[in-house]
């Protein structure tokens, strides 16, 4: 199955996404994880990209459109995707689709998170993620297990540059011209399904299982 989440920052694409990959089996692709990834290896793709991300500014189209076009050649990538951040802009949607056009494999499904702004802001500042991609914890909604360890590796969790609040407000700003658009893109298209986020995240699991048919 090839699914699209969408949703402003801090309305739980990541937590979400990672639990449906594991229900379906099918890989979660983050642009933000391979882009941090990026950054931190400090390759080509990182130099240019950390100077967008660290001012809470989308990056280029014309990079993120290359990064995950190219992770989705991936053999994993055969069974289906779930895309985590990915499209932002139209520019970015209407790459998509024609690139999943030439290989007659449409997106079938897209998850829009609906949150109002007020309440992210807490759970941004508050989130804590793992250094190694395994995840997003809140310091009070979602605690590890051990206190600023990861569940999985025990690695130390890190707040990211870009949730402090200032960066936030700009990243809201960017969600609200660039990426909302995609709301319509997709409704036009039949295949939205809108999920209340403000709800325990198990709920929100169920919701999102049950439009997906998971
Ligand atoms: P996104 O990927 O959309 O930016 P995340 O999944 O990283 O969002 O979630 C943002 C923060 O909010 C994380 O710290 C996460 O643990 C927490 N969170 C996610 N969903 C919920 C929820 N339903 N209720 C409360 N906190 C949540
Ligand atoms: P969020 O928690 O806001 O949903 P992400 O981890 O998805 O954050 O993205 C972090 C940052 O990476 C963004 O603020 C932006 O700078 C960059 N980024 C991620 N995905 C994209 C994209 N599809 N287009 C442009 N920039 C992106």
């Amino acid at each position: 199955m090839r699914v699209i989440f969408l949703g402003p920052p801090g309305s739980g694409k990541g937590t979400q996404a990672k639990r449906l990959q594991s229900a379906l089996n099918i890989p979660q692709l983050s642009t933000g994880d391979l882009l941090r990834e990026a950054v931190r290896k400090g390759n080509e793709l990182g130099k240019q990209a950390a100077e967008f991300m660290s001012a809470g500014k989308l990056v280029p189209d014309q990079l993120v459109i290359a990064l995950i076009l190219t992770r989705m050649e991936q053999d994993d990538c055969s069974g289906g995707f779930i895309l985590d951040g990915f499209p932002r802009t139209l520019a970015q949607a209407q790459a998509l689709e024609d690139a999943l056009a030439a290989v007659s494999k449409p997106v079938q499904q897209v998850i829009e998170i609906r949150i109002e702004q007020d309440k992210l802001v807490e759970r941004l500042v508050g989130r804590r993620i793992c250094p190694n991609g395994h995840g997003e914890w809140h310091i009070r909604f979602n605690p590890p297990k051990q206190e600023g360890r990861c569940d999985t590796c025990g690695e130390a969790l890190e707040h990211r540059d870009d949730d402090h609040e200032e960066k936030i407000i700009t990243r809201f700003e960017a969600y609200r011209k660039d990426t909302e658009p995609l709301v319509q893109f997709y409704t036009e298209r039949g295949n939205l399904a809108v999920i209340d986020g403000d709800r325990d995240i198990d709920d929100v699991t169920r919701e999102i299982a049950a439009a997906v048919g998971a």
